[in-house]
């Protein structure tokens, strides 16, 4: 019985993959991808290896989730080291779940080798900082669009759906699959009350050589024409260069924390001239 290596393969740049999984894709014999993993990271492959591409391009479906899991299985029953090597890291919307159950109902030994996901890679590219203190204090990482496919009579399969609603001021939102339909984000983010002027950026092909970054706002997104797959969302008040679109969080911040410090000041200038008792 051989071990099976889910492993991150990151958002495109092979540069950005960890040691580890660059030692054992260079040690491959066997290696199953997704369509997601980048053609840079894929000649890193040894050309002996046998190379299963089990990715599925829009509509055309190569294999069945069941399938990939089955198939898993039987290479780990006849190879030593079997690599199933998934883009960005295998444990957010990469179906890793799903793989890992398998593995463990069929008693295969199997790692996970973290990689850096896409919204790192996107946040990087754009050269922002997607916890800015000034500007956010948490990070929603969550998915816009999800095939019919994710669906099925398991109710543990079915991913809940975001409440946009819980979305406050203070959040930086990263959509994965943003979907064809821009100006539908557009127009959910709007109605559960977020500002016309709060900025998003898009991020398409993060870290690769084809990347482009749009810059832009939660009313202007609908208007924008679609940016080539793979791509990714920003929103946010930390999705800009703009120093004042921070500061007009960060000015109310800085401004709490000034009143608490005057006020801390008052009390003890109050002590400090309180007449001593006799
Ligand atoms: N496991 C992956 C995500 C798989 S879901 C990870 O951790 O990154 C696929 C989605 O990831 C795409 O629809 C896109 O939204 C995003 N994505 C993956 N690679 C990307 C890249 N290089 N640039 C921008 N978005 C990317």
């Amino acid at each position: 019985m051989g071990k099976v290596y889910l492993i991150g393969a990151g958002p495109g740049d092979p540069e950005l993959l960890t040691v580890k999984a660059a030692r054992l894709l260079e040690g491959a014999s066997v290696v199953l991808h997704d369509s997601l993993v980048s053609r840079e990271v894929l000649a890193l492959i040894p050309a002996t290896a046998e190379i299963v591409d089990v990715g599925k391009r829009a509509g055309q479906k190569l294999l069945t989730q069941d399938e990939i899991n089955s198939l898993l299985v039987s290479y780990a029953n006849s190879h030593e080291v079997v690599i199933r090597l998934k883009g960005g890291d295998p444990t957010l919307f990469g179906r890793a779940g799903e793989e890992i159950e398998a593995l463990r109902a069929a008693q295969v030994p199997f790692e996970i080798v973290p990689g850096i996901t896409a919204a790192l890679g996107a946040a990087a590219a754009a050269g922002i900082s997607l916890t800015d203190r000034r500007a956010a204090s948490q990070l929603v990482i969550t998915t816009y669009s999800r095939g019919d496919e994710t669906l099925s009579s398991d109710p543990f399969a079915v991913t809940p759906a975001l409440n946009w609603a819980a979305i406050s001021s203070n959040t930086t939102l990263v959509l994965y699959m943003p979907g064809a339909d821009y100006a539908e984000v557009s127009r959910r983010l709007l109605s559960a009350g977020q500002p016309e002027d709060l900025p998003c950026v898009i991020v398409s092909n993060a870290t690769r050589p084809n990347q482009k970054i749009l810059h832009t706002t939660v009313a202007a997104l609908a208007a924008q024409s679609k940016l080539p797959a793979p791509a990714l969302l920003i929103v946010g008040r930390v999705a800009t260069h703009r120093i004042d679109e921070l500061a007009r969080v960060g000015t109310r911040l800085h401004s709490d924390g000034f009143a608490r410090r005057v006020a801390a000041l008052h009390i003890r200038t109050m002590e400090a001239s309180r007449p001593r008792p006799q």
